[in-house]
């Protein structure tokens, strides 16, 4: 087959993989001006669309950012921080400097310190060797954090190129879109162009004359529940809107069930506070862990859902990891899904999840 090349962003236009970069309908070919599918929706509807890559060709892709002079702008997830932090951001941006914006600020409870949980970010971020210049907490949907962050953009870049960098889903279309509302209002003022030895599959969207915002292909994490669930499922479990904290007073030897996908065993301490921060439309289940495997086994799909009646034959098993809880406030993280923050004298726990996805903890951020 003849090979096209979007004039947009400069992809290999393919058939095939509608979230991959490059990718057209097959009608598109015969147009005059071959887009793909993102640069098109860009061109004629102002929005900016997410396209995703795997490890490999992310990592080829995205840092040769290295060789470029300009500020890059890392978006992740607050709710997701350890699933959408980019441990090897310093390998893909090189020496450019990094601010960092947490998105997604409108799921946390209100009550949540604002400096406490930017001061936890930047150590995060530090802890991975990613030097960064600003911390910045928004909520793209609301607007919120906007004005700061745009404030603080035009500070660091120093009139040079901004790029845009995250893991799928933490938000950066619906970010990216926001500015671009802002920037151009309603008319039409975005073209993308491609120019030969830019790097294919970015989208550069005119800032002025010089300069340029450049949206990257954001990179799937494998650690996510998301990648263990259906389309459906997933709506489910990601948070619409404020978390609220759900607190249960558990005794030892009793069991918390987050629908069917994640286990947390009580299994050694003094009667304690385990405060759970999932999506509100996720039920959770408190029984006897004696009791708990053959519930499991019996209820998985119905009573403890999702994963869904049709899907639970395809979900992972739950593996247990057993570790003792420090006296204080402690986070058990299940990456995408949520946490649960034990606070007391210190317990013995098990966390099941399913296999593949990682249970970490945390000293509490809230
Ligand atoms: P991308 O894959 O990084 O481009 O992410 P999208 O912009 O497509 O957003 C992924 C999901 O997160 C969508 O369902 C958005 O509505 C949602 N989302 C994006 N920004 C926010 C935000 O600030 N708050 C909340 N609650 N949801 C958001």
């Amino acid at each position: 087959m003849e090979q096209y090349i979007c004039q947009g962003c400069g992809a290999v236009i393919q058939t095939e993989h509608p979230n991959e970069p490059g990718y057209a309908p097959k009608s598109a070919l015969e147009k005059e001006v071959i887009l793909c599918k993102r640069c098109f929706r860009l061109k004629h509807y102002n929005e900016i669309q997410d396209v995703s890559l795997t490890d490999g060709d992310f990592l080829k892709m995205v840092s040769s950012i290295r060789d470029r002079d300009g500020l890059i702008v890392h978006l992740i997830d607050v709710f997701d921080v350890e699933g959408t932090l980019l441990s090897n951001l310093p390998r893909i941006t090189g020496d450019n400097p990094i601010i960092l914006i947490g998105n997604k600020l409108d799921l946390l409870p209100k009550s949540t310190n604002e400096n406490k949980l930017k001061q936890w970010l930047r150590h995060e971020a530090s802890q991975l060797g990613i030097k960064i210049k600003d911390v910045i907490l928004i909520s793209s949907v609301k607007g919120k954090g906007m004005d700061e962050l745009k404030q603080k953009i035009e500070l660091h870049r120093a009139n040079k190129d901004v790029f845009i960098v995250g893991v799928t889903n933490v938000g950066k279309s619906t970010f990216i879109n926001h500015l671009i509302q802002e920037t151009t209002g309603e008319e039409n003022a975005i073209t993308t162009s491609y120019f030969p030895g830019t790097t294919l599959g970015f989208i550069e969207i005119p800032l002025d004359e010089e300069s340029a915002l450049v949206d990257t292909p954001g990179i799937m994490n494998k650690q996510q529940m998301a990648h263990y669930v259906s389309e459906k499922e997933l709506k489910m479990i990601t948070p619409k809107k404020e978390v609220k904290a759900r607190v249960y007073q558990l005794n030892e030897q009793q069991t918390l069930f987050i629908g069917g996908l994640v286990r947390l065993d009580f299994i050694k301490g003094e009667k304690q506070s385990f405060i759970c921060y999932f999506s509100n439309d996720l039920t959770i289940h408190r029984t006897k862990l004696e009791n708990a495997d053959a519930l499991y086994e019996k209820h998985a799909g119905e009573l403890l859902s999702p994963p869904y009646e049709d899907q639970v034959d395809q979900f992972p098993p739950l593996v247990a990891h057993s570790f003792k809880v420090e006296e204080g406030k402690v986070d058990i993280v299940f990456p995408g899904l949520g946490w649960i923050s034990v606070q007391g004298d210190g317990a013995t726990v098990a966390a099941h999840s399913p296999k593949g996805v990682a249970v970490t903890t945390r000293k509490s951020i809230l």
